[in-house]
């Protein structure tokens, strides 16, 4: 059983309970391992778990762990992949499964005002008929919410054409530290001010705790068109996707799967993805109608240019949804063939896919790993999973080397430690990899004037010193490893 953080002594249940009302407090072992973890494999029992239904009850939540100097950590539907919503320091978790109202939608200003634990697909169910939906759509999108796509700035696979959370968030509520409450941005584009909105997003709950989003809106395309196209060779799929938007050609989506993740995907899920090849790319266009059947044509000569054996055009909603389902199911269908894996987020510029698929290849056979590759290929963010036994001591050190060599090699090459996942607990050592000093000191004086005492996520995000240049993961720990 987890050790009692010394935080837990200092809980004031009472008045815990006075805010939130008792059933919506957890506090015994049984029910705080639940919230023990979140999409990484590291975990550590929080203290406390409440479930506010308003920004007041959030507001008062965070003034009592002020006054006792307890942690307070932000909690939406924990498929983060970086450990952002487990605690360091013991704590208040704060739940915002009971704040998922649809507050607000505007049609004709294009946006919606929302509670931060709306579910990512649910707003765009609720605005389907009217021909309008959220763009940023994260594999994740049929769980995650709002508030962790804001605090992570998440990605998806049609953020390519469109950009990522950030370019979809107008305007935010937040409760700081001290408890007081602030508005950032606005109902509509460009407030005079400093943008910090645009600081919040991606702030990854160290800064404040969202507590409502307004979001734009966007209509529906006239047509989309979702191609397949299929190769028995590698690297000829990753030149593609190169060669793609070199002719000037951005698609809404570029995805890529190679042959180890596709077939697995293809045994879950029967999506009709080719079991004999050796990758796919999923490519969406999406627009008017003429301009969708004229760049859906360029888009298939580049892909036979860089020899793919096929290009298929799924033939109709059904078909294209079945290719989507494979696509976003594809790390559950990986986890039917391995006792467990290890996701990894990196970026490099999509021009050096080749290169790095290759070192991947040498990396996963130097530790006699199996790895598959499921990736934004458009935007160059690479999503390798490595498949290991958790109960092998060996096979876990091997696979966190591994996955440290594979970020270290996208950083090499002009990427970056993350794409979409977020620093969170996991990466927090690695920043000096990307920033300077000069630059992570400027990082540090504004999360102090946000969160002065640290109170909010503490350990997360930025360095805390005591790990040089390693992953900060616990793989192996079920297993005493
Ligand atoms: C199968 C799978 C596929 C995925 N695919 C993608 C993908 O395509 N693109 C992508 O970007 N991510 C993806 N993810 C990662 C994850 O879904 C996203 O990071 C998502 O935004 C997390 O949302 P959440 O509600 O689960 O947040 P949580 O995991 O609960 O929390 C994530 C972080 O947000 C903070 N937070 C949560 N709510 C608030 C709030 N109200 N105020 C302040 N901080 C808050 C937490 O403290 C934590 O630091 C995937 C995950 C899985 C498991």
């Amino acid at each position: 059983m987890t050790k009692q953080s010394p935080a837990k002594t200092k809980i004031p249940w009472h008045e815990l309970k006075r805010i939130v009302g008792e059933a919506n407090i957890l506090w015994r072992d049984e029910d705080l391992m639940l919230y023990e973890y979140d999409g990484l494999s590291s975990h550590a029992m929080p203290d406390a778990v409440v479930f506010p239904s308003t920004t007041k009850e959030v507001s008062e939540i965070v003034k009592l762990a002020a006054q006792h100097g307890i942690p307070v950590i932000a909690r939406g539907a924990g498929t983060g992949l970086s450990g952002g919503a487990v605690v360091t320091e013991g704590g208040i978790v704060v739940a915002f499964s009971r704040m998922k109202k649809i507050l607000e939608i505007d049609l004709k200003n294009q946006r919606a005002r929302v509670q931060p634990g709306v579910v990512n697909l649910d707003l765009s169910l609720a605005v389907a008929s009217y021909g309008y939906y959220y763009v940023p759509d994260p594999s994740s999108q049929k769980a995650c919410t709002l508030g962790g796509n804001v605090a992570e700035n998440s990605g998806g696979p049609h953020t390519l054409a469109y950009g990522v959370t950030t370019n979809h968030v107008l305007g935010l509520e937040m409760v700081l530290p001290d408890g007081s409450v602030i508005h950032t941005g606005a109902a509509y584009w460009d407030r005079p001010g400093y943008d910090l909105t645009g600081l919040i997003v991606g702030s990854e709950g160290t800064l404040g705790i969202v507590t409502e989003i307004t979001v734009r809106l966007c209509r529906k395309p006239e047509a989309v068109k979702t191609l397949l196209a299929i190769y028995n060779q590698c690297a000829d799929a990753t030149r593609t996707v190169a060669a793609i938007t070199a002719r000037g050609i951005t698609p809404a989506a570029l995805e890529m799967m190679d042959g180890f993740t596709l077939r697995a995907v293809e045994e879950a899920t029967h999506a009709g993805y080719p079991m004999d090849s050796a990758a796919v790319l999923l490519i969406e266009v999406e627009g008017l109608r003429e301009a969708v059947e004229e760049e859906a044509e360029q888009i298939e000569a580049v892909c036979h240019e860089n020899h793919a054996r096929q290009v298929r055009s799924a033939q109709n909603d059904e078909e294209r949804d079945l290719l989507w389902r494979g696509r976003k199911n594809a790390f559950g269908a990986l986890g039917r063939i391995s006792p467990s894996y290890y996701v990894q987020d990196g970026v490099i510029p999509r021009t050096r896919l080749p290169e790095m698929m290759d070192y991947m290849e040498e990396v996963a056979k130097k530790y006699g790993l199996l790895f598959g590759n499921i990736f934004h290929a458009g935007d160059g963010n690479l999503h390798p999973l490595l498949m290991y036994d958790n109960r092998d001591p060996e096979q876990c050190r091997k696979v966190t080397r591994a996955a440290s060599e594979i970020i270290a090699k996208c950083v090499e090459l002009g990427g970056s430690i993350t794409g979409e996942h977020g620093v969170g607990l996991e990466k927090s050592e690695l920043m000096p990899l990307l920033f300077s000093e000069d630059d992570i000191e400027m990082m540090q004086r504004i999360k102090a004037v946000f969160n002065p005492q640290g109170t909010f996520n503490p350990g997360k995000l930025l360095p805390t010193g005591k790990m040089c240049g390693e992953l900060r993961v616990q793989i192996g720990v079920a297993a005493g490893a």
